[in-house]
């Protein structure tokens, strides 16, 4: 077995079972917009509670998308109702938010969250965690909220980790790690995966799954914005947008598009990249960064967070050619030669 945590980090984890073994009712939840390594270790958690006969539900704020459908074999995930999920928030022992560390993440679940005497805690891997819980299971240096949680498990009761459990966790690893490439990747990471495999998870499948089953709309529309990619700073920064316009005529929704920033970064040349998405009410914007480029600096600049190389924001309010226009302005102050 993979052993790899310092010892506060399993005192951290010792507490985290003890939360587990003493609670009956636990609702889990992601952020906003969700990703496979929200969903998918959500997921594991989940089964792994009610491997442990324990009352566990799954609220999230968003819907699922639709390629992440596959992982939810039990039919566990359930979109947030106000009108009928209220009580869950405020009656369960224990709330566990996974992959986020900022309650305004929850959006209209933050209130009850915060409200709720639940004992609450949180399982992430980003920077700069908000206090807001009792228990934060913070690893700033793991690729994925998946990996904490497999540890979690490991150290809780390794035996009930099976097939289904092993597959929700290796779709979070695999996620957030851009398929194993991605900089905090190391040697445990794939240990870890190895481990997963072994318990069944078929590598081929989920990635088909996640990222092989796109709509032709959405290849076309990948193909519409790479073609306007442009370079700025001397080509060491790409950026790239997309208007409602053209997703709805290739009948794209937002949450299809997560990968594009990765495919507009992919230049000689190139250390930041960014990618701007037009809502309904203002401009989504992804921020990727090689190396040692802070773009959490330059996302918190505008109200959001993330990682150190890949980080987001929403901006509310204002038109797509203003962002483009603001952001590329500011983003000067992150490359490496800025005075
Ligand atoms: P993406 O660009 O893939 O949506 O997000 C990249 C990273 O930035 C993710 O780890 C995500 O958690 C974080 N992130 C994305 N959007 C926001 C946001 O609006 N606020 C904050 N604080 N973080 C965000
Ligand atoms: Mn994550």
């Amino acid at each position: 077995m993979t052993q790899l945590l310092s010892p506060s980090a399993e005192k951290l984890i010792e507490a985290f079972c003890g939360l587990v073994n003493e609670n009956q009712k636990f609702v889990l939840t992601t952020h906003v917009n969700p990703d496979g390594d929200g969903l998918g270790s959500e997921l594991a958690l989940s089964r792994f509670l009610k491997k442990l006969n324990k009352e566990s539900t799954i609220l999230n704020y968003s819907e699922t998308p639709s390629n992440h459908l596959f992982l939810d074999k039990s039919r566990e995930l359930k979109k947030f109702d106000p009108e009928k999920d209220v009580r869950l928030l405020l009656d369960a022992d224990v709330l566990i938010a996974l992959d986020m560390n900022n309650s305004s993440r929850l959006r209209a679940m933050e209130k009850y969250f915060l409200e709720s005497k639940a004992k609450k805690a949180i399982i992430d891997h980003h920077l700069e965690a908000q206090d807001f819980v009792d228990y934060q299971l913070v690893d700033i240096d793991s690729p994925a909220t998946g990996e904490i949680v497999y540890h979690c498990l490991v150290a809780c009761n390794a035996a009930l980790i099976d097939k289904e459990i092993a597959e929700g966790l290796y779709a979070a690893i695999m996620t957030d790690t851009g398929s194993f490439r991605f900089p905090r990747t190391d040697g445990d990471t794939y240990r870890i995966a190895g481990h997963l495999v072994d318990l069944g998870v078929d590598p081929n499948y989920v990635y088909h799954k996640l990222y092989e089953e796109n709509s032709l709309g959405r290849t076309t529309l990948l193909g519409e914005m790479l073609s306007k990619v442009q370079l700025a700073y001397a080509g060491r920064v790409s950026y790239a947008s997309l208007t409602l316009e053209q997703l709805e005529r290739n009948h794209v929704i937002p949450d299809d598009v997560d990968n594009f920033v990765n495919q507009a970064s992919a230049i000689s040349g190139v250390v930041v990249t960014l990618f701007f998405l037009e809502m309904e009410n203002g401009v989504k914007i992804s921020f990727r960064s090689k190396g040692e480029i802070p773009v959490n600096d330059l996302a918190k600049r505008f109200g959001g967070g993330g990682h150190k190389n890949a980080s987001g924001a929403r901006l509310y309010g204002t038109s797509l050619s203003e962002t483009v226009k603001t952001v590329l302005r500011e983003t000067v102050l992150i490359l490496p030669d800025h005075a």
